[in-house]
């Protein structure tokens, strides 16, 4: 077979977002320009959302999210156990706890009877956390509606770790309208749904958590003379009002995410083309194929298949002789409280049962908007040698 190699995401950069690039490299602002605005705007009305914010990337969003909604020390937040470390390494930061929800073995997202069974043990002890933050694993939504409803019974604020699902729809609307949650997090790293090099949104119908993450993501400092809590100055003049970070998007990357989200929508036609054509030419092998549930459509970050009975040394039997192939599968997630660092805060193996069993048994296939017919094809007829020399 041809040395070529596959990877298992990619972005895709038209000449169009690389001219939007150059020419604001030839202008006159680098940062704080008149991007970061029209990129938000631009954001928020393919959303319908009236407040968006742009951030330096979805780790710093989830981060000032956190902090927008009062988490510190002694708080408790929840997330799912099959997730990307930042969605939990937010709430460190802010020095509260975590804890993990385990996932549903359709959708591999928070389980909504796990959540429910875990608040009703958390609130016999007394101990309800404050924020949980559901994942929108793979591009298919959560079931925010089940969420919401057991938010307002238990009384916990909700962000949604959307980092995969930018261009997904749930309940009739865009993933980021928001109507069952607080704060919606995007991301905008490479691999993901659209890209700005590094990058993140911020999306919220509260205008409240809207101001709060503005100061936030800019040191705490407001230069708004209405805002202002001493008598103004002069124009030279900002306030401090709480600390802060220098968590912001230059101007150079919100261009490109901008020109990028015109692209979006055939970003995911073309996924959801290439996912139809895996499931068909993968349906009579020994694997579990991802479903989409009623009311939801994925934007198909990842395309997941899980091994039927599969051992975790199947598992790497297939994932080895398709890297050998130049086939660059990859596995999203090890359950988080399995890295040694969440070890040593006390996690144990065990915790979640059915992210770990989903674990044992996954591999992400390659997909993204260039993957070719014929790339997918050497993909499927690698992987169907990969199974049979189990
Ligand atoms: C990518 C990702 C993040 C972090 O995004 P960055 O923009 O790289 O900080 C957070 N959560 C999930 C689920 C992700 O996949």
């Amino acid at each position: 077979m041809a040395t070529q190699h596959i990877p298992y995401g990619r972005q895709n950069i038209s000449e169009e977002d690389i001219r939007a690039v150059v020419k604001v490299l030839r202008g006159d602002w680098l940062t704080q320009g008149p991007h970061l605005e029209s990129f938000e705007r631009a954001v928020g009305d393919y959303c319908g959302t009236p407040h968006v914010l742009t951030i330096a990337n979805a780790t710093a969003g989830l981060h000032i999210a956190c902090l927008a909604l009062g988490v510190g020390p002694g708080d408790l937040v929840w997330t799912s156990a099959n997730s990307f470390v930042a969605s939990s390494n937010c709430a460190l930061y802010c020095g509260a706890e975590v804890d993990f929800v385990d996932i549903d073995l359709q959708t591999y997202n928070m389980s909504v009877a796990a959540l429910e069974e875990k608040l009703e043990a958390a609130k016999a002890k007394g101990r309800l956390p404050k924020v949980v933050i559901p994942v929108h694993f793979a591009g298919h939504s959560c079931d925010m509606k089940a969420i919401f409803a057991l938010s307002k019974k238990y009384g916990f604020a909700i962000i949604e770790d959307a980092s995969h699902a930018l261009g997904a729809e749930y309940d009739q609307r865009k993933v980021g309208y928001g109507q069952y949650s607080d704060i919606v997090i995007f991301s905008l790293h490479p691999v993901k749904m659209i890209t700005s090099g590094e990058g993140g949104l911020m999306l919220t119908r509260n205008p409240q958590l809207h101001h709060k993450m503005k100061l936030l993501r800019t040191h705490g400092i407001t230069r708004n003379p209405a805002e202002m809590r001493s008598p103004d100055e002069g124009a030279w003049f900002f306030e401090q009002q709480m600390l802060g970070y220098n968590y912001r998007m230059t101007d150079i990357q919100a261009a490109l995410g901008e020109s990028q989200l015109k692209r979006l929508e055939d970003f995911v036609v073309r996924r959801r083309q290439l996912v139809d054509q895996y499931n068909t030419r993968l349906a009579a092998l020994p694997l579990e194929l991802p479903t989409e549930i009623s009311g939801v459509k994925s934007s198909y970050h990842l395309y997941v298949v899980r091994l039927k009975n599969g051992t975790p040394e199947a598992r790497r039997k297939v994932f080895d002789e398709m890297r050998a192939q130049g086939i660059l599968v990859n596995v999203h997630y090890a359950p988080i409280y399995w890295q040694p660092y969440y070890q040593t805060m006390g996690f144990k193996q065990g915790l979640c049962p059915q992210a770990e069993a989903y674990y044992n048994s996954a591999l992400t296939l390659p997909l993204f908007y260039g993957l070719s017919d014929s790339d997918q094809e050497q993909v499927v007829l690698a992987l169907k040698k990969a199974l049979e020399k189990l």
